[in-house]
């Protein structure tokens, strides 16, 4: 059985995952068995949340903003809005087009507050911009390149940012959460939130409220690391409350009885040999109970039996927990994964609503985890309501409503052998945001179907460490590329309530989008190859569709402007996720620095057109026919691209969108070149991390890597014995 190994789908998580696949995916069985179209039971009312912090400019009645990352405290990814409806969507058009300078990463929801929308996209580039004319306002970078050091080679910079009070707040990938006079663009306020040496990145957006901005961090798998959040003044930028997500070692005493409570469920000296739960994506804060939920992150490593070796629940890892929005204490918890060893993180996005069950009105909270279950949680008392499965699970057989944990299939912990297990370290559900139409009482779920290869034949229980500042998963892999068919994906609208699918919508590929509902009974979804469509959110037929020429990875809003309801979304491949996952996502022909990332707004009747872009293409790999390959180099060289390039050059040197295809670089043809860009860092104001510990022969095997790599992919594809560089043809 042949197998590929994807050693970074941490770096999806803004953190990294190993992602072992069989061969011979394209037999897998097709997505789950729920039936499309099958009716949901009836259900029951649902109403809004309750009342928003008061200095947020918006509320559930008007539309006007939006505000946070989804786009109310509540983080529904939904607007009352309905000036756009099923009746006139078709009359959507582009309004204008803004080509975002030096980004890379268009994986990002943006905000719009009084007619400018805000965005962050590439390393922290803070963009405001005029929604009505599409003109940039300010721009602001804080330099991610001149701080990071070995930060920089771990992620991409965040996903959105927050705004309360005329202030904006980022995180960038070193760690420093900036306040921006939303007006100017300048610093108000810095803070360091992590160890500069440390495995800590940030890779989410900061959520605000009473005053407070909260942050958490990516990073789990990249050396020993404890999660935390950490809530600060708004205003000043001064610390105010820390919540660590495990315990740290028993000798140096607990920050709290939680943290106590917490440490019973560890075994051996899990605080030197890793640790995680870093809460890269999911903090929501409930107005209503004045509480905050995180979802937290994954163990570090993966692999329980070398993190914990005795077992154990591990907590908080893979969890849900709520926290007193004052002071950061404990409240209660719901754990979706006891045990987590399969980058089976809590991670993905949290949605508050009010929902009728059983003739009693409950505040829940709803949450489609990498694990595959939809859970619905009692907001109060952290009970689970109900939990079924959304897409084709194998770990568990199903949750066991009256203990709340999942009941595991034996043998899917790999602890008698490989075991291919659904969904993959990448999860059922990744981060792209569902949304939660109160209108339709569904919710829409980009879900992802592919399976993983899990095994740890190769690891020493005993003797095992995790290597700081590198991808520590415990599981065995190999450096394959991936088929382009590995996976498959599909926006799926699901019943809350009746726990069963209402219908679902194909999408191309494995990565797309993050969704957005309206009261107008529309989801919005941009997809890999370029397509940003609007559907009818009852039914899912589509009924809008525009060529942004352009994979999207982001999300949209909606907002209105002098009284007109615009939509807005990044489109811009080559975020986390695409970067590194090879031909799985390359096949979508976005090439780095060729394809431009633009920020789209749509309106009724708009008329204009997108500039001149290059169509889809593959980079062309050169060959340099006087270099002899050396076998055992490349075979090094292998190893060490699959420790530090794959996360941002892709698996098996396959580029798909977000750096270059080191196939096709000129750079890597020469050793001075090669030398200056890699050891010295000449390239790291684009982004480019120096990896100063390499020797010189450490970089003669990657040279000889990358032209058995260019010779493979050339004869595979009968293509040209020689292309000028960076050629980009089909
Ligand atoms: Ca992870």
């Amino acid at each position: 059985m042949t197998k590929w190994l994807e050693r970074a789908s941490a770096l999806v998580g803004g953190t990294a995952g190993v992602l072992v696949l069989a061969g011979g995916l394209a037999a897998l069985p097709a997505g789950p068995a729920t039936a499309a179209g099958a009716a949901g039971a009836a259900g029951g009312s649902i109403g809004a949340a309750g009342a928003l912090d008061p200095r947020f400019p918006t509320s559930e009645a008007d539309g006007r903003n939006w505000v946070a990352f989804g786009r109310t405290h509540e983080g529904t990814h939904s607007s009352p809005l309905d000036q756009i409806d099923r009746g006139n969507v078709a009359r959507l058009g582009l309004a204008w087009s803004l080509d975002l300078a030096d980004v890379q990463n268009g994986a990002t929801v943006p905000l719009a507050v009084d007619g400018v929308i805000y965005l962050t996209a590439g390393q922290s580039l803070v963009h405001a911009v005029d929604a009505r004319s599409g003109r940039l306002l300010w721009r602001y970078d804080p330099e991610v390149w001149k701080v990071a050091g070995r930060k920089l080679r771990k992620t991409w910079g965040p996903r959105g940012l927050a705004y309360w009070d005329g202030k904006l707040y980022v995180g960038t990938t070193d760690g420093r959460l900036i306040a921006l006079d939303a007006k100017t663009g300048e610093p108000v306020w810095s803070t360091l939130t992590v160890a500069p040496t440390d495995a800590m990145t940030i890779t989410g957006a900061p959520r605000v409220f009473g005053g407070l901005v909260i942050i958490g961090n990516g990073g789990s798998e990249w050396g020993p690391s404890r999660g935390y959040v950490t809530a600060y003044d708004a205003k000043t930028g001064a610390q105010r409350w820390r919540w660590h997500v495990i315990p740290g070692n028993p000798a140096d005493g607990f920050e709290n009885a939680a943290m106590e409570m917490a440490a019973k469920t560890w075994t051996g000296d899990w605080w030197a040999r890793g640790g995680g739960g870093q809460v890269w994506n999911a903090i929501t804060y409930d107005p209503e109970l004045d509480r905050v939920y995180i979802g937290t992150g994954n163990g570090a490593p993966w692999n329980q039996r070398l993190r914990s070796p005795d077992g154990g629940d591990n907590l908080f890892l893979c969890s849900i927990v709520a926290l007193d929005a004052k002071t950061g204490e404990y409240v209660w918890h719901y754990q979706t994964v006891p045990g987590e060893t399969w980058d089976y993180n809590s991670a993905m996005d949290i949605a508050l609503a009010r929902v009728e069950i059983d003739g009693r009105e409950r505040r829940v909270l709803l949450h489609a985890p990498k694990n595959g279950f939809f859970y619905v949680i009692d907001r109060d008392t952290g009970k689970l309501l109900s939990a079924e499965k959304f897409g084709k699970v194998t770990w568990a057989s199903h949750v066991d409503l009256a203990t709340g944990r999942p009941v595991e299939v034996p043998g899917a912990r790999y602890e008698s052998g490989p075991t291919l297990v659904w969904p993959s370290t990448i999860g059922a559900h990744n981060w792209h945001p569902m949304s939660w139409n109160r209108w339709t009482g569904l919710v829409y779920i980009p879900t992802l179907e592919m399976p993983g290869l899990f095994g740890d034949a190769s690891f020493d229980r005993a003797t095992w460490r995790p290597v700081p500042n590198q991808l520590n998963t415990g599981i065995d892999g190999g450096t394959s590329d991936a088929p382009e068919n590995a996976g498959t994906s599909a926006l799926v609208a699901w019943d809350p309530l009746a726990q069963r699918e209402r219908w679902r919508a194909p999408t191309p590929g494995f990565w797309n989008g993050g969704t957005m509902t309206t009261a107008g009974r529309l989801v919005f979804q941009g997809q890999a190859d370029g397509a940003f469509n609007a559907y009818d959110a009852e039914t899912g037929k589509k009924l809008w569709s525009f060529d942004a020429k352009m994979g999207i990875s982001g999300a949209p809003i909606t907002y209105s402007v002098n009284g007109r309801q615009h939509v807005s979304v990044v489109a811009g491949w080559g975020a986390a996720g695409p970067a590194y996952l090879g031909s799985l996502t390359a096949q979508h022909g976005w090439v780095a620095r060729r394809h431009p990332h633009r920020l789209l707004t749509f309106v009724l009747d708009g008329k204009a057109q997108l500039p001149p872009t290059p169509p889809p293409g593959r980079e062309v790999p050169i060959d340099d026919p006087a270099f002899v390959v050396d076998a055992a180099k490349a075979e090094a060289g292998a190893q060490l691209y699959a420790g530090r390039c794959v996360g941002c050059h892709g698996l098996a040197a396959v580029a798909a969108g977000y750096a270059p295809d080191l196939r096709a670089s000129a750079v890597a043809l020469s050793a001075e070149a090669f030398d200056s860009v890699v050891r010295q860092g000449s390239m790291m104001s684009r982004n480019m991390p120096r990896f100063e510990e390499l020797t010189p022969a450490d970089l003669e095997t990657l040279r000889h890597y990358l032209r058995a790599r260019a010779r493979e992919s050339l004869a595979a594809a009968k293509a040209p014995a020689a292309a000028p560089a960076g050629a980009v043809g089909r």
